[in-house]
């Protein structure tokens, strides 16, 4: 299934992190972070391994002091995605994570605010080849920019934002990513158009305290699909309370739902009404849990009658449509034949990794 409209990106400088480049024409990258406290090295490694599997290009860590820093070379040593330390009010970790060699460093200019520390921090990502993302946030601007506009809004958002560039040009620093974040959503896409049009540095967007669960991912998806749809975003992060792989999950999905992001399932499912004599719900997640190691763009459909069903079924690579209790297997718009529900499951998955096979070869 083909996505008919074409977004049109903004073009910005490339920033490096380890393995990855973020910004020009490259993939819009999906980062998360860990929430466990770093000094268990234990649940930080599973972490990043479960972040890794569902599809993570970096993760970011909080070291909260010099101390934790030391557990850089064996985090590192098993990471395989680039690693983000991040640090707040005292530069001396970024120092320190950098010379434990850290990929990258995130900063909230809005509490390490002396310009010599931030030189002294950049001099030492210029040496290391680390990129600083400098996230700016709500929560934390510039109090005279904050007494200018009163509250902390897309536009005291955006001029701190301009302010921060302005002192990185003057420093010729040109590895970095801008954050752009606020809770409230319409200020983060508003200080972000604003941003994009201002430079062309590479831009980290995401919603920042998104919340948990439904709220969270429908404040995310809504905060970062409208940037997206206008170009602006070169790497994502969906800010959800709970476990982080949730996050990746989410971000996928919104870069899927936009058509771009073209890589593994994309489930088209019925949302069942009263015609509905199947349980779509278990269906979809059975196939959902068979199919999910997929790397190949497929659309899949799953509907629950004869109303609409075939017609989805026959536009999707693969489809299932039931006809009273009996599924009707379709491929590439074509009838396969009518099974039961298992028949009909483990025949779409053989057809599925015949046809991932073949791609391989
Ligand atoms: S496909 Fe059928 S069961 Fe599903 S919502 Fe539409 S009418 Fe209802």
């Amino acid at each position: 299934m083909s996505f008919a409209v074409d977004i049109k990106r903004r073009v910005s400088k490339i920033a490096r992190i380890g393995s990855l480049s973020i910004g020009g024409n490259r993939p819009i990258s999906v980062q998360s972070m860990t929430n466990c406290a770093v000094k268990d090295i234990k649940s930080t490694t599973e972490q990043i391994r479960r972040l890794e599997e569902s599809g993570c290009d970096l993760i970011r860590i909080a070291f909260p002091d010099l101390q934790s820093c030391q557990l850089i070379p064996v985090i590192k040593s098993r990471a395989r995605v680039p690693l983000m330390a991040d640090v707040h009010f005292n530069y001396h970790i970024a120092l320190k994570a950098m010379s434990q060699g850290i990929d990258g460093i995130r900063l909230n200019p809005g509490n390490i605010r002396k310009e010599a520390e931030i030189i002294q921090i950049i001099e030492e990502a210029q040496k290391k080849n680390v990129m600083i993302r400098f996230g700016i946030n709500a929560g934390s601007l510039d109090k005279n920019i904050l007494a200018k506009h009163r509250e902390p809004n897309s536009l005291a958002l955006a001029e701190e934002a301009e302010r921060v560039v302005k002192f990185l040009q003057k420093l010729k620093y040109q590895n970095f990513v801008l954050s752009i974040k606020s809770s409230n959503v319409m200020d983060t896409i508003e200080a972000n158009k604003i941003v994009a049009k201002m430079c062309d540095y590479p831009l980290h967007i995401g919603i920042t305290e998104a919340g948990f669960d439904r709220s969270g991912i429908v404040k995310s998806a809504a905060g970062i699909s409208i940037l997206l749809y206008e170009g602006i975003g070169d790497t994502i992060r969906v800010s959800l309370t709970g476990d982080p792989v949730k996050e990746v999950l989410v971000g996928h999905d919104i870069l899927k739902a936009l058509g771009i992001k073209n890589k593994g399932i994309n489930l088209i499912t019925c949302p069942t009404c009263g015609r509905c004599q199947v349980d779509i719900y278990k269906i979809a997640k059975k196939i959902e849990n068979r199919l999910q190691d997929i790397p190949i763009p497929l659309t899949i459909a799953i509907m629950g009658c004869m109303v609409n069903g075939p017609g989805e079924a026959k536009i999707a690579d693969f489809g299932i449509a039931y006809n009273k209790k009996e599924a009707m297997l379709y491929r590439k718009g074509q009838l396969i034949g009518r099974y039961n529900t298992k028949e009909a499951i483990d025949l779409l998955s053989q057809e599925v990794e015949t046809l991932q096979r073949a791609e391989q070869n």
